[in-house]
């Protein structure tokens, strides 16, 4: 039960930093994590604390991206586990894509706890948990090379929620088209990825999943630097819109 009244004023923000430190209790998420999450609740502040067009129009030309891949692939970190599990399977089921397991700072029992998380969430198979499968993929230090030979390794699209700068170009560099889910338009992962989604996995993965099960979807013209351009805009209008006038 939560303790966070409903008419505070941050009601969902609060909710949604709720989730985290459940997640850390229960040994889902890194204390890193925490703070990745604190970084990304200051975008949200900014943003408004809601789905823009610009976010809107990245779910569309990520949802087309992953209908029409041959083998996709959702990579899972302890902030995803923590605050959207049942979604991060449903998306896996309406887009035909596996689902990795992949932890900037690795941690068996940690992931371990991720799978199990993941498996009450409904989900039949969670790779990146059998060392026999690791492959490594270039351009990136020890640990976090490691991919699964069934899953990222093998993939042509991978949705990295929350995802760190080094990896997102590694992959880049392996030859995937990369969708990601980033608060901050100026992470170099947003700036790396092929479709970045500005908006808080916690509010946009239902979208995204709409977005997918639409059967026809037509390919919009998309250019993920004009459209982060666009959200820095505004941002700059938020601020002009909330600074207080003395
Ligand atoms: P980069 O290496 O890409 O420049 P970084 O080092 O700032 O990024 P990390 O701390 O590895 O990034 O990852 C966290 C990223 O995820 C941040 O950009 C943060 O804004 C974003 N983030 C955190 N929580 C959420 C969330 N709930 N939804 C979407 N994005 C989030």
């Amino acid at each position: 039960m939560s303790l966070i009244p409903k008419s505070h004023p941050r009601a969902k923000s609060l909710y949604i930093r709720e989730k985290l430190v459940k997640g850390f209790d229960s040994g889902l998420v890194a204390k890193e994590g925490l703070m990745a999450h604190g970084r990304g609740e200051t975008f949200d502040y900014l943003l408004g604390e809601k789905t823009s067009k610009h976010a809107q129009k990245a779910i569309s030309a990520a949802a087309f991206l992953l209908n029409n891949s041959k083998y996709p692939v959702i990579s899972v970190n302890g902030n995803v586990a923590a605050l959207c599990p049942r979604e991060i399977v449903k998306l896996a089921k309406t887009t035909n894509s596996k689902v990795e397991v992949n932890l900037f700072y690795s941690n068996e029992k940690r992931k371990k706890n991720i799978v199990r998380i993941l498996k009450k969430a409904g989900a039949k198979e969670v790779l990146g948990i059998n060392p026999k499968n690791s492959k490594r993929i270039s351009g990136l230090d020890s640990a976090r090379r490691i991919v699964d030979k069934d899953g990222i390794y093998k993939a042509d699209v991978v949705v990295v929620p929350l995802e760190d700068g080094d990896r997102t170009i590694a992959l880049k560099k392996a030859g995937k088209k990369v969708i990601t889910f980033d608060l901050n338009p100026l992470s170099r992962t947003a700036k790396t990825a092929d479709i970045t989604i500005v908006d808080n996995v916690d509010r946009a993965i239902n979208k995204l999943i709409s977005e997918c099960k639409k059967s026809r979807l037509r390919k919009a013209p998309f250019n993920n630097k004009r459209n982060l351009a666009a959200v820095v805009l505004e941002i700059k209008k938020n601020l002009a819109r909330r600074m207080p006038h003395a």
